[in-house]
């Protein structure tokens, strides 16, 4: 039996999908601007997985030894392995501190020093002088940082009045020629269909961790709004780069925060040896995630790994002042206690890489607005849509995101989406032209494709696929080998969906087709990030190729560009980096090897 879905039409003049740290920082700002906002948003936005950032947001604040925004950006620029856009690093490190003061007089409960300034802590890769010595850069409300962001945010989304649409699943973009005009949701609770209308459409719906099977992100990181940019028909950009961050809980996934790193706390291997001096002399347990990853599955590789398997790593605090531990880090206490079984003042934590962030998404300006390539014009933006946060890549974070730079990349970048919306729309409630004839219809045609869809295959089971696939095939090391055969399976794991089966009929909390709608987000994803990982012949960051173990800046000092075709095939395109700065304050961090 089908039944009829109800719809229901609205015009704003901005809605914002997604209430995390990047998406509540643009509604609000938007909202202050005097835009009539509305933010929509699949979870309670308290619930976005910002809530769960650990470790702290950076900014060269100078609090607690000197600081300078010109290190911070020549630290990103080189933690990015050359691949950030300089440009965009620039207006991020510049930006820092005003953004972080701003959240200090909204009233984020930052940890303080003794004299009451913002509590700093060490971030792996943060330096002073230009890589001399170590920055105390990253701003901290003890190991809980973005709960209390993300709670100061929403209070102050409420206050300038932003219309909320809570647990609202948004389908797909609504397209007209190349323009964005809206967006179309599913409202869960009620199941009718909402058709937004709007000037811009800011896409904030975080990462998509969970194309994998161990990761640290929440089941709700599915990369919905890459999915919708795939569908539209635009490409996302960097898909190859893909974090591991060297200390997931073994077994459960959950992260401990490099601030443990930041507060002293160090890594062992069976012989008890602590090895990251080994690999990476200078910065040694704080090396940037990529180089502490890659050391840490070599020492496994080579059969120096604890446990009975022999497969993980141990993280040690247990040298550390019991108050420190209480003080700083009571969050990472609670979940070794929970996921581990351990009492951190006592024994070490089992620890295993584990995938963390998503640096690729979509490509943006460092305005927010969404760009392709449109013939010799590499830049060219996609009128009436913007994007924002984890899903976003404007590029800030290149090849490798240092720690403590995505906080500060929600925030800063939220803002500036704000006072661009608000210059590009031109004032409150202009009119809105009709929507074409039958716009709306390819979103509503999928959900209703989806609810009957009636094939042999559950979405748990085409998940599993996908996700054994990922960490299997496009793992912390790769090879030309491998990941050729890692993108045949994976187009064939894509191919299944077709034979995909939603059991519940129903459009009232029908958890088995929201799974299904955010399995295909997933899919778009890990097929887009596995071919292009095949196609870039070089190791750069986060990509650690063993048959290109060098950088190859001649060939690949360029930014992949990844499309999905009607017919399922992946497409290759690429941008330039952009070397140059915004202004001529400061100059671009040249190219340089890179030194551990
Ligand atoms: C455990 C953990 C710890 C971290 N610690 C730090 C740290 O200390 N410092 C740091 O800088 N970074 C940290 N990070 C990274 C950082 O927290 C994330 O990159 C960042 O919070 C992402 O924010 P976001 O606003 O882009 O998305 P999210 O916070 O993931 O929010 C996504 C939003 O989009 C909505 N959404 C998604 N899809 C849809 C849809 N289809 N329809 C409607 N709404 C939708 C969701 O409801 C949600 O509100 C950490 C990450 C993790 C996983």
């Amino acid at each position: 039996m089908t039944h009829a879905i109800n719809t229901v039409e609205h015009a704003y003049d901005v809605v914002v999908v997604g209430a995390g740290g990047a998406g509540l920082r643009a509604t609000f700002g938007m909202a202050e601007q005097g835009l009539n906002t509305a933010c929509v948003t699949k979870v309670f936005p308290t619930r976005s997985h910002t809530v769960a950032a650990q470790g702290g947001v950076s900014a060269a604040l100078g609090n607690m030894g000197e600081d300078d925004w010109r290190w911070h950006m020549y630290d990103t620029v080189k933690g990015s392995d050359w691949l950030g856009d300089q440009d965009a690093i620039e207006y991020m490190c510049r930006e820092a501190a005003p953004a972080i003061i701003e959240l200090e007089h909204y009233g984020v409960p930052f940890s303080r020093t003794d004299d009451g300034k913002i509590y700093q802590r060490p971030f792996g890769g943060m330096t002073t002088h230009f890589g001399q010595g170590t920055a105390q850069r990253t701003c901290a409300a003890a190991d809980r940082t973005g709960h209390a962001i993300l709670h100061t945010l929403y209070q102050q989304a409420l206050k300038h009045r932003a219309e909320f649409y809570i647990e609202h699943f948004a389908i797909d973009l609504i397209m007209d020629d190349g323009v964005c005009r809206g967006v179309v949701t599913l409202d869960m609770e009620t199941g009718t269909v909402h058709i937004f209308r709007a000037h811009q459409v800011v896409l904030a719906t975080g990462g998509y961790g969970r194309a994998y099977f161990s990761c640290t992100s929440a089941h709700t990181c599915t990369g919905d709004g890459n999915g919708m940019v795939l569908r539209a028909g635009l490409p996302l950009q960097d898909m190859e780069f893909v974090q591991f961050h060297p200390t997931g809980i073994y077994g459960a996934g959950c992260l401990i925060s490099e601030g443990v790193r930041g507060e002293g706390g160090y890594l062992t291997n069976s012989k008890g040896e602590r090895f990251m001096p080994r690999y990476a002399p200078n910065a040694q347990d704080l090396a940037s995630r990529d180089v502490v990853s890659r050391s840490m599955t070599m020492e496994i590789r080579e059969g120096r790994g604890v446990g009975a398997k022999g497969d993980h790593i141990y993280l040690h605090v247990e040298h550390l002042d019991e108050d420190v531990i209480h003080e700083r880090l009571p969050g990472i206490s609670d979940l070794a206690r929970i996921f581990a079984g351990v009492d951190v003042t006592k024994e070490p934590i089992p620890v295993i890489p584990t995938v963390h962030y998503n640096m690729g998404g979509i490509p943006t300006n460092h305005y927010g607005e969404v760009v392709r390539r449109d013939g010799d014009n590499p830049d060219a933006v996609v009128p009436g849509l913007m994007a924002i946060g984890e899903a976003a890549c404007v590029s800030v974070h290149g090849a490798n995101r240092l720690g403590s730079n995505s906080l500060l990349d929600l925030v800063v970048f939220g803002r500036a989406a704000a006072h661009r919306a608000a210059e590009v729309i031109g004032g409150r409630g202009k009119p809105h032209q009709r929507l074409p004839e039958g716009s709306a219809d390819p979103a509503l045609e999928r959900l209703e494709r989806l609810l009957y869809a009636d094939g042999s295959k559950s979405t748990a089971q085409i998940r599993d696929d996908m996700q054994h696939t990922m960490q299997q095939y496009a793992a912390v090391f790769r090879t030309g080998e491998v990941l050729d055969e890692g993108c045949k399976r994976m187009d064939k794991v894509l191919k299944s969906f077709e034979d995909v089966a939603v059991r519940d009929r129903s459009l009232i909390w029908n958890s088995d087709l929201i799974e299904t709608l955010e399995l295909e987000n997933l899919l778009g994803c890990a097929v887009t990030t596995i071919h292009s990982a095949r196609n870039r012949q070089e190791s750069r960051g986060a990509h650690a190729r063993e048959d290109f173990p060098e950088r190859d800046d001649q060939n690949w000092l360029k930014h992949s560009l990844a499309s999905l075709q009607q017919n399922g095939k992946v497409s290759l395109d690429e941008r330039p980096v952009h070397l140059n700065t915004l202004t001529d304050e400061v100059e671009s961090v040249p190219l340089q090897a890179r030194v551990y």
